[in-house]
């Protein structure tokens, strides 16, 4: 073996400044390089090799910390798997299209809305979003390789790009082959703002916020027509008024319908001389006068016709109004149990429209504006201020009352606006059509629609944890048909050629289709991505009625562009992925989800084998993070001020099914708890090893019962260590190795062994080398610093994961060790029972069970300072202090001072001394200066030392 001359260890070292000279190191030396090449070919066989895929990362922001926490999943396994010999492909992606981007870009250039961007010009527009996700992902390489993150940063994939495109283009083609693709005209949530419809995937349950909105008990005429030869109404004088609750009176004015519940009671009451019809369990909640005059079943009103509140505009002409049945909208919780209906601007009303054939009044636009056929209304906002329909109510003298009410009420993902529905013409992926023309397989049995498929694929999937496949079938169970669609400009042009004349579409497959389909435009296009406005010039002919045909403005949903990953990043043969992680919450409605679902329509099979999921980052009061709240932590910010080994730590020790509280002061305990102490660890092997001029040598065995034991704990936490991550669990991992430094290594092993530094070096410096090599993925800089050091490689990130090593295991040895350290536990309980310190030496301790192995019964002894320590029936402390052991005693205090003092004047560990004390057991004076390296002991009235 080469000499090795160990480099000092200086136990004040700055971790940053370490971490950013190895990152010099590695990417200047060709380390990282060298790292991602390693096992081309495998080192670990021709088909070893480890297929993972990266979920790309919004290229919008910095990273906070909160990214960090993938990315060092991501890394570690990836590390993991290369130590092992595996052939990996370090292909980092960048998620680039959407309106995330937009949203930035806009604020950026001080836009408001839609028209801002298209005075600007789409062409200038979509230009500053590829410039922005240009900056971001290569700030965010900066970042990740400050990580340590390894990745071929180079080969980047970025769904922008051609091919991530075209890969959608074709899959599109297929869904239109398989029947799947189609235009409908449906309810859906809508920002006004973005001007555009935000799919079911995209509101999750943080998008939900408390609003306090005006809401009004409104009154509906019923007409005096429709009371004749009513069974319950027909005797009544005057005019019957239904009372209906709304929270949002802006969508009054596209009202049709009034929804009852046939099966609950319903009352008349009279109040100012009018007789007004409300359910009679929320009268009474109400408080609404005495008794009703009479009662009846909600049944029993449907059928009635009734005045509409806006019936003078123009827009609702003709328009004829009922009262109609619902079972499930309508219930006696809250409101008057007459529910105000209006297809035009709700879900469920839509739905209800179809079922009972209403008339579909759509009264805003794309900007939550009233279009005309409105009066007044017209060009009015109609989420603006709701003082303008409620005025209107208050003039026509058909407000009963208003009140402020507060609930969870959903916005847009991206801006925040409040959600309003409208009706609209969008695409879909239709998840419940078979999955042929003719709804037959080609052996005649009915063929499974795309949920079906779906639900299959997902169950072929390790779900980590387990709770994953259930939250995700969950989705999959309830999930309506997949909006594609987006009225915007940043994002996939969905390939869709619609035909204005007849209503055919066709989808285009391909770059090389569309050229040979076009009829005009293609020199337009040419030489450009395939984005707006560049492709809307090329036009082709309809394929059924020869027209020309212009593609639709829409852009497609994000996640189609990180779905089809697998397809456009992956050779076939790494196809499907061994392994991807994200965080959970969200990613079962989006890239799982579009995972699933892309490489289902296209292969009908799992695009990857195991998932591992993980919670969400919150600050140290478990608040969420936010830079408006000012409780976000930037990952540089985190990376220069804690180190980014920490960090890792931090995220890998993390039980993955739990939010993590990440703080600086967690993240000061961590450094204390386990990163110093093998610091201190370190720094003791390389103090001693230089001191002594020790050098390792090859083929040594360990022979002391405590190298062995360590030893054998070593080679027992690789194996928990390598077992475990090969399950993806990083946590017992991580557990495993801060058991064995802190607990092991630090607390016992050097502690036991500090008579015998020398003997331990060559068990010591064989333990540190394997324990780096096991910690690289996890933290792989200090591991670099450490092996580098004591071995005089070139990097740790060439060394192979260290291997079980059987036969070094000795369970017996270590259940035995365990016992002694139990046993020092209750002997250090009984010194302190009797207030003797440990210094002070005693004769015997007698222990109980079965009898240890001498060797070990020293162990003990040495460590309680007992002359003798023997098994019996009790566990027993002979505290008899005899004038020869107060001598030790004390003579032991006088080297603990001495020590101290040596400490204090900086001695160098091999330093003579000369000390000056005022007395001292003389018997005990050779034993005194040997272990204080002391020339002389002289007399005098104070302690101190003199450098010799
Ligand atoms: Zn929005
Ligand atoms: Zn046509």
């Amino acid at each position: 073996m080469a000499k090795i001359k160990f480099k000092p260890v200086d136990p004040k070292q700055d971790f940053v400044a370490m971490e950013k000279k190895l990152l010099e190191y590695w990417y200047k030396e060709g380390i990282v390089e060298k790292y991602l090449k390693k096992n081309n070919p495998p080192a670990g066989g021709p088909n070893k090799k480890f297929s993972f895929l990266d979920g790309p990362i919004t290229a919008n922001n910095p990273m906070g910390v909160h990214h960090a926490w993938g990315r060092t999943y991501k890394d570690l396994w990836q590390r993991f798997y290369n130590m092992q010999g595996a052939k990996g492909r370090f292909q980092n992606g960048f998620d680039e299209q959407g309106l995330w981007v937009e949203v930035e870009v806009e604020k950026e250039l001080g836009f408001n809305n839609k028209k801002d961007i298209e005075k600007y010009g789409i062409d200038k527009f979509v230009q500053k979003c590829k410039e922005r996700v240009a900056k971001f992902s290569q700030i965010q390489t900066e970042q990740s390789k400050r990580l340590g993150y390894f990745m071929d940063w180079e080969n980047s994939y970025h769904t922008s790009s051609d091919e991530n495109n075209y890969a959608i283009w074709n899959f599109l083609k297929v869904c239109r082959q398989k029947g799947y693709l189609y235009k409908g005209r449906d309810s859906v949530p809508w920002c006004p703002r973005c001007g555009t419809a935000i799919s079911q995937h995209e509101i999750l349950t943080e998008e939900y916020k408390e609003i306090t909105h005006k809401a009004v008990f409104v009154k509906f005429i019923v007409d005096s027509s429709s009371l004749i030869g009513n069974s319950q109404l027909s005797s009544v004088k005057g005019q019957v008024s239904l009372l209906v609750w709304t929270t949002t009176p802006w969508t009054l004015p596209s009202n049709v319908a009034i929804a009852v519940n046939p099966d609950l009671d319903y009352g008349q009451w009279n109040i100012d001389g009018q007789v007004l019809i409300i359910n009679v369990k929320r009268a009474k909640e109400m408080k609404i006068g005495e008794k009703p005059q009479k009662t009846f079943k909600g049944k029993d009103l449907i059928g009635l016709n009734y005045q509409g509140n806006f019936d003078d505009l123009p827009a609702l002409s003709g328009v004829e109004h009922k009262v109609v049945a619902d079972k499930d909208l309508v219930t006696d919780e809250e409101g008057t149990g007459l529910v105000h209906i209006a297809p035009g601007a709700g879900e469920e009303d839509f739905k209800l429209a179809k079922k009972e054939n209403l008339p579909v009044i759509e009264s805003i636009d794309e900007a939550a504006v009233y279009v005309k056929g409105f009066g007044d209304l017209t060009g009015q906002n109609a989420k603006g201020n709701p003082d303008l329909i409620i005025d209107k109510l208050k003039d026509k003298a058909i407000l009963f009352k208003e009140e402020n009410y507060t609930h969870r009420y959903p916005t847009c993902w991206r801006c925040k606006t409040e959600l309003v529905w409208r009706v609209v013409d969008e695409w879909y992926i239709a998840m419940d059509r078979p999955s042929s023309a003719n709804g037959r397989t080609s052996d005649g049995k009915p063929s499974k629609t795309l949920r079906q498929q779906m639900v299959e694929v997902a169950k072929k999937i390790n779900w980590i944890p387990a709770f994953g496949l259930d939250r995700e079938l969950d989705w999959l169970k309830n999930m309506h048909d997949w909006l594609i669609s987006k009225k915007r400009y940043w994002g996939l042009a969905l390939p869709i050629w619609e035909c204005a004349k007849c209503g055919n579409f066709e989808v285009i497959g391909s770059k090389e289709e569309l050229k040979q389909k076009a009829t005009e435009g293609w020199e337009d296009f040419e030489g450009h991505s395939p984005h707006r406005p560049w492709v809307d010039s090329v036009k082709i002919r309809c394929n059924q009625c020869q027209s020309i045909v212009t593609r639709i403005p829409d852009v497609g949903n994000p996640w189609l562009d990180a779905g089809i990953v697998p397809f456009s990043t992956m050779p076939t043969d790494w196809f499907p992925a061994d392994f991807i992680t994200e965080s959970f919450p969200g990613q079962f409605k989006n890239w799982f989800y579009s995972l699933i679902a892309m490489s289902t329509v296209l292969e009908n099979t799992n695009p990857f084998k195991t998932v591992l999921g993980f919670a969400t980052l919150l600050d140290e009061k478990g608040e969420e993070m936010h830079k408006s709240k000012g409780n976000a932590i930037e990952f540089n910010e985190a990376a220069d001020k804690i180190g980014v080994d920490v960090m890792r730590w931090m995220y890998s020790i993390q039980n993955p099914t739990s939010n993590l509280l990440f703080g600086y002061h967690k993240a000061d305990e961590v450094r204390r708890r386990f990163y110093l102490i093998l610091w201190n660890v370190y720094s003791f092997f390389v103090t001693y090893a230089n001191l002594n001029s020790w050098q390792p040598s090859a083929g040594q065995k360990p022979s002391n019962v405590l190298d062995k034991w360590i030893t054998s704990r070593l080679n027992s936490s690789i194996d928990i260590v390598t077992k475990s991550l090969e399950q993806y669990d990083a946590t017992v991992a991580a557990n495993a190795i801060e058991y064995f430094v802190i607990s092991d290594l630090s607390t016992w092993y050097i502690r036991r062994s500090r008579d015998r530094v020398e003997d331990a070096l060559p068990t010591l410096y064989v333990t540190l080398v394997e324990l780096t090599k096991l910690l690289a993925p996890f933290t792989p800089f200090i591991a670099e610093e450490i092996y580098m050091n004591l071995t005089g490689e070139e990097s740790v990130n060439f060394a192979d994961i260290p291997n079980t090593n059987e036969k070094l295991i000795d369970t017996d040895l270590e259940k035995e060790m365990t016992r002694a350290r139990e046993i020092v536990e209750i002997a250090h309980a009984k010194r302190k029972e009797a207030q003797i310190k440990v210094r002070q030496p005693l004769s015997a301790f007698q222990y109980t069970g079965g009898k240890l192995p001498k060797e070990i019964e020293e162990i003990v002894a040495a460590e309680i300072n007992v002359k003798k320590v023997s098994s019996g029936k009790s566990f027993k402390l002979d505290t008899t202090v005899t004038p020869g052991l107060k001598a030790e005693g004390e003579a032991r205090d006088i080297i603990r001072q001495i020590q101290q003092a040596r400490k204090e004047a900086d001695c160098r560990l091999d330093q003579k001394i000369e000390v000056e004390l005022p007395k001292w057991p003389k018997e005990f004076e050779a034993q005194i200066k040997k272990e204080t390296l002391s020339e002389n002991l002289i007399k005098a009235s104070q302690l101190s030392v003199k450098k010799l």
